[in-house]
């Protein structure tokens, strides 16, 4: 009875502390009901946007099958389809996947091509994992990161394709989504954990690209011969002397071509390289790294060939070398020449531009939150609510 008396009298002592209401008035306060335990009152729920993404994940030249749960859809190119749109209550199967959300189907002038009219939150489910991996507990921070970089890219691409009817691919033309099959409950977790979180530079969404391992040195959007955005600036991946991507099996890489071989993948690949100007010639002489970025990828690179030369320029050197339909993994690079041999010796895998996922992990397994990691490799951003 005593202990009640003395909480009483606290509450009473407190009450004259309490905010005033919203308006700053001096709406009368009520007068505490004393109770042993108190509850702090719950913290107000934040709405989480709720947006629709339209993704492009099959196209076929003559029938779409979609298994949904009510009935199995067979559509054929060639009817005069437009864009049918089918409703379902559970989740349907498509090409051997199972899929959450609605579907469209939509003729086009090679076939059909099938649209998952899914949740980003949702469709981020699918996507995670594949573009970072099923990681464990101590790595979660960078699950959120991947996560808020996902959904990043995801919104920025609402609209972008809009002519061929859908947001997104579903593969590496954009992020690759591989359905429900997928989903892990610890991303599932990063992912609810951030719902609605984008990155944005002076209030607009960045481009938030994402490579694999940066090889210590991230480089500006300039390798794709873009210009350079304020928030994609090369920065160093690295503490104590010691690059976060160390550990990627990519940190050093070691490549070799005869120069027979090179005269034959030069002239294949020279359009796709984007070439300056290409013509027959029969011996490769030299190629020399002219010019580099600021992180030390390759900015131009000349061929000097027995009938002249010509020059790459940035990531698309990367291409110039492809073998078996295989980029080089990385454009910061050396070449040396010994008799017919060119070896070529590099550190990194993917264009270098932007958050490097195993320098994430690192920094995620060493103690940082999302919100580091992803203002260390997006420069000047914020984390924002999407609207
Ligand atoms: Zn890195």
């Amino acid at each position: 009875m005593r202990f009640l008396l003395l909480l009483a009298l606290i509450f009473a002592a407190c009450a004259p502390l309490r905010p005033l209401g919203p308006e700053g008035d001096s709406a009368p306060v009520p007068e505490p009901t004393p109770t042993p335990t108190p509850k702090p009152p719950p913290a107000p729920e934040q709405p989480i946007p709720v947006h629709i993404i339209n993704v492009g994940i099959g196209f076929e030249k003559d029938l779409a099958v979609i298994e949904c749960p009510e009935k199995k859809w067979e559509f054929k190119a060639g009817a005069d389809l437009g864009r049918k749109e089918i409703e379902t209550n559970g989740d349907c199967k498509y090409g051997g996947k199972v899929y959450r959300g609605q579907w469209a189907v939509l003729s086009t002038d090679s076939g059909l091509a099938i649209i998952n009219v899914v949740y980003i939150e949702d469709y981020l489910k699918g996507v995670v994992p594949h573009e970072i991996g099923r990681l464990k507990r101590d790595e979660i921070e960078a699950l959120k990161a991947q996560a808020i970089a996902a959904r990043t890219y995801a919104y920025s691409h609402l609209g972008s394709r809009k002519s061929q009817g859908f947001d997104i691919y579903a593969d590496v033309r954009d992020q690759v989504y591989g359905g429900k099959a997928e989903e892990d409950s610890i991303v599932n977790e990063a992912i609810t954990a951030t719902a609605g979180l984008v990155i944005k530079y002076e209030d607009k969404l960045i481009e938030a690209y994402y490579h694999s391992t940066c090889g210590g040195r991230t480089e500006s959007s300039e390798v794709w011969g873009q210009e350079g955005k304020p928030y994609l600036q090369p920065i160093s991946d690295s503490a104590g002397g010691k690059a976060f991507c160390e550990l990627s099996r990519y940190m050093e890489w070691k490549d070799t071509f005869n120069r027979t071989e090179l005269v034959a993948l030069f002239q294949k690949n020279a359009a796709d390289a984007r070439a300056d100007k290409i013509f027959p010639f029969s011996r490769v002489e030299q190629i020399l790294v002219t010019e580099k970025f600021p992180g030390g990828r390759v900015k131009r690179m000349v061929v000097f060939t027995d009938k002249g030369s010509f020059e790459v320029f940035g990531d698309r050197a990367r291409r110039l070398f492809a073998r078996d339909g295989k980029f080089l993994p990385g454009s910061l690079f050396t070449i040396a020449q010994s008799g017919n041999t060119f070896t070529i010796t590099g550190s990194g895998y993917g264009h270098g531009i932007g958050m490097c996922q195993m320098g994430t992990r690192a920094r995620a397994k060493a103690g940082q939150s999302f919100e580091e990691i992803l203002k260390a490799y997006y420069t000047g951003v914020q984390i924002q609510l999407i609207q």
